[in-house]
């Protein structure tokens, strides 16, 4: 999901729809915003479907008057499956000392226990969504102001969370200890504050970056300054390294560290650990691109546009059934018939899940004409399902679960399948030369290694194993 506030500018709730239309990318299925102004005090809208459908209709977004807002786009994950608008967020909840309103992006590993547990004790839910909890443990606090009752309930939720809230006349932002998904800070020219998930968002609406939220810090911004705290124990970070390899978009900074180069020095490694002899270079595109740019600069070999992408289709991985996946892949992506044609090509993709991408693209590739398809892949084998935000299948439906890098190869009917190494990906992040450190990974890589840096409860009592 991507996470978006604005606090001190007149209609705060349009720089939100900005913010968050550069934001789609991370959740295609809903959008919603929440806004305050003192005349009409808080007012939300939540739709399904793309933000520039939804929030640029002139008569909706004069109902989000205010100089405070916050907002979100949803990507449902394990869990929180299906259409339900009451699944879409900003959550609300109406406090002694007033209103607040949270944004959510990663996933609660202990939901479902606390859930449980909140409702014995008389909680009425209102939606089927991990992050209500936080709304709930905060009613529950008996501290004085909403950002200490928000200190209180995030201590006891387990897993991944950037969130983003608003109360009357604060905007809030908050990381998960370990820092597992981004939140940056910028500020506009004229004195507001704007919180965002990546910095792309602060480019749209023309804000400077500050900094980014460190892991486990809480920022609480009013009057034109921004009170940093520390609500958790301090451990080292873990944040989600398929954010550089996926999920985050190229033009975003993290980490001090430009998206598209650490991806294209990623098609560098690869080049450099699988190297093959070929006639051309092509992403799949949009998310193989920069690593396909890198691999075709160190190998030598020319890079070309093999594969056309339609650009009225999302991302398809993020569609939640797999029938649409399936039909997903031709409806968004088409073979260059004319560059393809008796060549040997490189595929240069950003991950293997299930494999029904690869498959699909290899037929197109053949059918086409080309002589050999070697696929070449930015990330390791996804092995692991993510409990912290990002929607991988479970863990049987992940080819790399079940097949080794040969039967994979065979399944996907490729003359050669490579995957970057894990030390590999971890140099190219610029993590450190020597690549990962096995005894304090720097961060988190679940979904390849099987080691998850905060114990998956909810999963673990349903019979997942370690
Ligand atoms: P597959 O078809 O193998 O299931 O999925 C691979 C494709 O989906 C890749 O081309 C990639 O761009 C996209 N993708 C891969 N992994 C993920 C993921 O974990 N989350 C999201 N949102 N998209 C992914
Ligand atoms: Fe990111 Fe993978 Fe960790 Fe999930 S399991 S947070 S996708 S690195
Ligand atoms: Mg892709």
């Amino acid at each position: 999901c991507g996470v978006f506030g604005v606090i001190g500018v007149t209609d705060a709730a349009n720089f939100v729809a900005l913010g968050l239309h550069a934001l789609q990318h991370r959740g295609q299925e809903a959008g919603g915003i929440v806004s305050y102004s003192p005349e009409d005090g808080f007012n939300s809208a939540r739709r399904f479907g793309y933000v520039r459908d939804n929030f640029t209709s002139v008569s909706l977004m004069e109902t989000l008057p205010g100089a405070l807002a916050i907002g979100h786009v949803r990507y449902s994950t394990a869990g929180s499956k299906g259409a339900a608008i009451r699944d879409v967020q900003p959550f609300f909840g109406e406090f002694s000392m007033g209103g607040a309103a949270i944004a959510h992006n990663g996933n609660i590993t202990n939901a479902e226990a606390l859930r449980r547990e909140l409702i014995e004790r008389g909680s009425i839910f209102q939606s089927s969504s991990d992050s209500e909890c936080i709304i709930h443990l905060m009613a529950r606090s008996l501290q004085r102001d909403i950002p200490a009752r928000m200190e209180d309930a995030l201590r006891r939720v387990e897993g991944a969370f950037s969130v983003v809230a608003m109360t009357r006349t604060k905007l809030i932002g908050v990381r998960d200890p370990l820092g597992v998904r981004p939140l940056v800070l910028g500020k506009l020219a004229d004195g507001g504050y704007v919180l965002s998930s990546e910095t792309c968002a602060l480019d749209i609406i023309g804000a400077e970056f500050v900094r980014e939220i460190e892991p486990g810090e809480m920022v609480v911004i009013s009057g034109g300054k921004v009170e940093s705290r520390r609500p958790f124990r301090a451990q080292p970070s873990k944040f989600c390294i398929f954010e550089h390899v996926y999920f985050s978009r190229p033009d975003s900074i993290i980490g001090g560290r430009s998206v598209y180069e650490t991806r294209r020095q990623i098609g560098v490694e690869l080049a450099r650990e699988a190297p093959v002899e070929a006639d051309l270079v092509c992403p799949v595109p949009d998310s193989g691109t920069p690593a396909a740019i890198g691999f075709a600069h160190e190998s030598g070999i020319p890079y070309g546009m093999g594969i056309i992408r339609n650009q009225y289709m999302g991302r398809t991985f993020i569609e939640p059934t797999e029938q649409i996946r399936n039909m997903g892949v031709r409806l968004k992506l088409n073979v260059n018939r004319a560059l393809i044609r008796g060549k040997r090509v490189i595929l240069v993709d950003d991950s293997v899940v299930r494999g029904t991408t690869s498959r699909k693209i290899k037929e197109m590739i053949l059918d086409a004409g080309a002589a050999e398809v070697h696929f070449r892949i930015a990330s390791p084998p996804t092995a692991w399902p993510c409990f912290y935000g990002v929607d991988t299948p479970q863990r049987e439906k992940l080819l790399a679960a079940t097949m080794s890098e040969d039967e994979m190869r065979e399944h996907l009917g490729v003359d050669s399948l490579k995957f970057i190494s894990l030390d590999g990906l971890y140099r190219a992040v610029g993590a450190s030369e020597q690549g990962r450190n096995n005894s304090c990974p720097q961060y988190c890589d679940a979904c390849f290694s099987g080691e998850y840096p905060v114990e998956p409860a909810d999963m673990i009592e349903k019979g997942f194993k370690l």
